[in-house]
């Protein structure tokens, strides 16, 4: 059901699909309406109606309820953790880190409304002040994928109320049932009615309704880089506010003289995590030559040791991918790695077998001897699916590491400080770690890449409020007499 003014109203549309547990199928949580552009378009207007009071309310006011909403969700930690499991497919232990997120990013927001400062800037001119401030900019839309079904519509919905704009939300398609819970969690905290409103529909229809509609301000969107792209110069197009964080291609180096063992556990938990479905998710380790076969030795090693299973399995270490067309996205793109000539040297494979019949299962795969110019070199796959790129020294890491169209997240692993800091220097991401995984972010700092992985202000950390604000600048002049010349 939609959640528009308040209520939970039922969508008129007759176009309809099961919401089905990537785990098992035949395990079906319930029917996912697809509701028009016309009720995409109610909600717009319910939300330009509900943003004149929500402006007015003081920002700290906002920020509180923001928080509740933080509290709300620590107190249901474990049943949310259960359901992304159940909708999305991670195990239990990956969505109860997601949830653990989204709690900080609440928490986090909620503190930023008190925060919501200004400048004041020296004037050339004696007698005159000279401040910012930051206000709301109307509605805004949100747009989000299924991967974090939690954590991106909170980052996005958090810092837009803190900003003071009312809100359309459209959740994906796959993952409605979370984002039913999160709007719920909104309400109890205290969000008024037509504040934030939730439509649930495809991205072409009422995805495109948010993005043309000219009540709405700015979009916000997280997804793939073709959607993403289309939707920017539509957007863009008619004057609107656009964010798009989009998909990633992301590199570890391994120099000769690092730790192995942290190195290929860092390798295997960014690869193979959530099955490899994160935008940060380590999809290449690029290896310099002289240690590569005692790293993918390793690398192989600790990969056998995962067990791919249920999301709801405790002893499970590779869940699900999320869906049919995932599944098959991946096994096309392990396909393809194979004619490109790449040296498959573990799995490969579906997985099958007792209570996993009606899952989409996928071993964790590696490839090794790839060329720079393959499609599993240049294309995002998001599955558990990691590439070797060997590599004769640090500067042909760096420039194998950046040779690809996307930018977010990139690691290296290596004792040696002067190269850590070049690599930190020289790599083309929008986030870099030095000894750790690809993966993994904190609430409290920004987040988003470069290339073709981003467009517009980063999201998180205290920047989130640059694309949810106006700054408006302000001259007072208290000198009470005419000003002499001209000031340009
Ligand atoms: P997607 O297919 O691009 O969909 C993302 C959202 O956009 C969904 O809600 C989708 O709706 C909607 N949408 C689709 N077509 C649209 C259109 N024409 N106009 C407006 N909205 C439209 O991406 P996904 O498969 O859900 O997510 C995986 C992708 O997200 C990967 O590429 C991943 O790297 C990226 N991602 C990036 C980040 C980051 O921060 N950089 C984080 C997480 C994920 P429906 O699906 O409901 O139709």
């Amino acid at each position: 059901m939609n959640f528009v003014g308040g209520k939970f109203v039922p969508s008129e549309s007759t176009k309809k699909i099961p919401n089905e547990n990537p785990s098992d199928r035949t395990d079906v949580l319930g029917e996912v309406v697809l509701s028009t552009r016309e009720e995409g378009r109610r909600a717009i207007e319910v939300a330009a109606e509900a943003y004149p009071e929500w402006r007015a309310t003081p920002a700290p006011v906002r920020g509180r309820m923001v928080s509740r909403a933080g509290q709300i969700l620590r107190d249901n930690k474990d049943s949310m953790a259960e359901l992304v499991c159940r909708e999305e497919g991670k195990t239990v232990a990956e969505a109860g880190g997601e949830i653990l997120r989204s709690i900080n990013v609440l928490e986090f927001n909620g503190s930023q409304a008190a925060r919501m400062s200004g400048e004041t800037i020296p004037s050339d001119l004696p007698n005159n002040l000279i401040y910012t401030i930051r206000q709301p900019l109307g509605v805004v839309g949100t747009i989000t994928p299924w991967n974090f079904p939690l954590a991106i519509p909170a980052w996005k919905l958090a810092p837009a109320l803190v900003a003071g704009n009312t809100v359309v939300f459209k959740p994906a398609s796959l993952t409605v049932e979370t984002g039913t819970r999160l709007v719920e969690i909104f309400a109890e905290a205290g969000i008024p009615p037509g504040v934030l409103n939730m439509v649930i529909g495809s991205g072409s229809e009422v995805g495109d309704e948010i993005v043309m509609n000219p009540a709405v301000r700015a979009v916000s969107f997280t997804g793939s880089n073709p959607v993403g792209v289309k939707l920017y110069e539509q957007g863009s197009r008619r004057g609107l506010r656009v964010q798009c964080e989009m998909g990633g291609k992301n590199p570890i180096v391994v120099l000769e003289d690092a730790d192995l063992d942290l190195a290929v556990a860092s390798a295997t938990s960014g690869a193979f995590g959530s099955s490899g479905q994160r935008c940060t998710a380590t999809s290449r380790a690029v290896v310099v030559e002289e240690i590569a076969d005692a790293f993918v030795e390793k690398l192989v090693e600790k990969t056998k040791a995962l067990r791919v299973g249920r999301g709801d399995d405790p002893t499970t270490g590779v869940g699900p991918l999320v869906d049919k067309h995932q599944y098959e996205s991946v096994l096309g793109y392990i396909r393809i790695g194979r004619e490109e000539g790449a040296e498959l040297v573990y799995g490969g494979g579906k997985v099958t077998g007792p209570g996993l019949e009606n899952g989409f299962f996928v071993e964790p795969t590696i490839f090794d001897k790839t060329t720079p110019e393959m499609r599993i070199i240049q294309e995002e796959i998001f599955g558990p699916v990691l590439s070797i790129q060997r590599v004769k020294n640090f500067d042909e890491a760096i420039e194998v590491a950046n040779s690809v169209p996307f930018g977010l997240a990139s690691s290296i692993f290596t004792n040696d400080t002067s190269k850590s800091l070049r690599f930190v220097d020289a790599i083309e991401t929008g986030i870099t770690h030095v000894n750790s995984p690809t993966t993994g972010g904190e609430a409290q700092v920004p987040f988003g890449g470069i290339k073709a992985t981003g467009i517009g202000d980063r999201e998180q950390g205290s920047t989130t409020l640059d694309f949810y604000t106006d700054v408006k600048v302000v001259y007072v002049d208290y000198t009470g007499t005419k000003r002499a010349g001209h000031l340009y």
